[in-house]
């Protein structure tokens, strides 16, 4: 009987999926995406089967109860996996947890113990952690016995040394692992394994700084396709501005907020996290789109401060590699954002970028050049596949090849 992976990334209120056929010679082939939204308020499950596929264009929108919790809403996308999936057992499920810590530098099959390690973490990445816990545990006890896999965003920061992870802090701090870890590591790495094929193999083993523009965003410096240097540091909260957090800040802002102005600390934790970033400034949205398309003073000076604090780090992170070979842009923003792109490249010129402005500015999707082709330094757009990575990772595990297996399967 053929086998399926299945691919988690879960979030506060929605839980994004795919679904992976494994074929006789082990190679992977999506079957359906999808994401259950809107879980604690009107939940609902889309999923879209890929294209080529039995599933291809259906796309189904279940309306449930809105008391729907993590738990009822697995046990929904499993119901429709059952009936939808062609009769494949499901090998395992693997999931993206954003913070490995000092103790996990390699995808992990969890377990109780791995677990409750893992919880330790979430005070450093309160709006990711939990949430990708909560899911292995509503799976854990939907279905006791199913091996479950985590990847880590951490993980590919790994390679940087001791002077791009350090803080000029008391040397105790970073002992006890107060360092920069960096995030968006699975689609660093999916971008970094697919550079040769779009790049070739001189331009893509060279220096190159990849800018992942989602909700969350951060750069990542690469060198022979390896991490030297990240905008994000010890939680998701440093660097780049974002969606709803603020990216870099004085320190010192932090300590006034609560001594000069009594927040406690859960409300300065609630403003640098949830409501600040682009929904701060603009006082519009979160939402790039929603920004871009106001017009609002606000709204004008938000997109400025954004592409602003993009110009200082994409300098940083070419200081770091001592000279720029190609931009590549990815995530959300980065991927279909035609203004935020021209106005960074049009920033980076400096570094040697020049922007073929039709080939920006085409509606087209994948991977794609969109510098001139006298252009010192290339720019490219190249969509992230985050889901893949977790998939051919948990895969990697189940097989052995990069086990660190602690134990059996969970049933905590
Ligand atoms: P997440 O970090 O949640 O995975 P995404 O990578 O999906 O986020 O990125 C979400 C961001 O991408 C949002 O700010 C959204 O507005 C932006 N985005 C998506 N499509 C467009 C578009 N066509 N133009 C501008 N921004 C876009």
């Amino acid at each position: 009987m053929s086998e399926a992976l299945l691919v988690i990334n879960s979030g506060s209120s929605s839980v994004k999926f795919a679904a992976y056929d494994v074929l006789p010679d082990e190679a992977l082939v999506r079957i359906a995406h999808g994401q259950i939204e809107g879980i604690g308020s009107a939940p609902r499950l889309k999923v879209w089967g890929s294209a080529g596929t039995a599933l291809a264009n259906q796309a189904v929108s279940i309306s449930t109860d809105p008391a729907l919790g993590p738990q009822e809403a697995f046990a929904q996308l499993f119901g429709w996996l059952r009936a939808h999936a062609g009769g494949r057992t499901l090998r395992a499920v693997g999931h993206r947890v954003v913070h490995g810590g000092e103790q996990f530098a390699q995808p992990t099959r969890v377990t109780p113990d791995v677990l409750a390690r893992l919880d330790l973490l979430s005070p450093l990445a309160r709006l990711h952690q939990p949430h990708n816990l909560a899911a292995i545990r509503a799976i854990a006890a939907l279905r006791p016995g199913l091996p479950q896999v985590a990847c880590f965003d951490t993980e590919f920061h790994t390679t940087q040394d001791w002077v791009a992870q350090a803080y000029a802090l008391p040397r105790h701090l970073s002992e006890a692992g107060i360092k920069r870890y960096g995030f968006h590591g699975l689609s660093y790495e999916y971008i970094a394994s697919v550079l040769p094929a779009h790049l070739g193999d001189v331009a893509a083993n060279g220096r190159v700084v990849v800018a992942h523009l989602g909700n969350g965003a951060s750069l990542c410096a690469l060198q022979g396709r390896r991490s030297v240097a990240s905008t994000m540091g010890f939680t998701a909260l440093d660097g780049l501005m974002m969606g709803t957090r603020c990216g870099s800040l004085d320190p010192g802002v932090v300590l006034y907020l609560m001594t000069g102005l009594g927040m406690s600390v859960q409300a300065a934790e609630q403003l640098l996290y949830e409501q600040s970033g682009l929904l701060g400034v603009s006082g519009v949205s979160s939402d790039m789109r929603t920004v871009e398309a106001s017009g609002t003073p606000h709204a004008q000076q938000a997109l400025a401060l954004y592409a602003w604090r993009l110009r200082l780090e994409l300098g940083g992170m070419a200081a770091a590699l001592g000279g720029l070979d190609a931009l590549v842009f990815t995530a959300g923003i980065g991927e279909n954002s035609a203004s935020l792109r021209r106005r960074a490249c049009q920033d980076a010129s400096w570094l040697g970028i020049e922007l073929d402005e039709a080939a920006n500015a085409a509606p087209t999707h994948g991977p794609r050049r969109i510098s001139t082709a006298a252009s010192r330094v290339a720019a490219w757009v190249i969509p992230t596949d985050e889901e893949l990575m977790i998939a051919q990772r948990t895969q990697a595990v189940l097989q052995g090849a990069a086990a660190q297996e602690v134990g059996a399967s969970i049933t905590a």
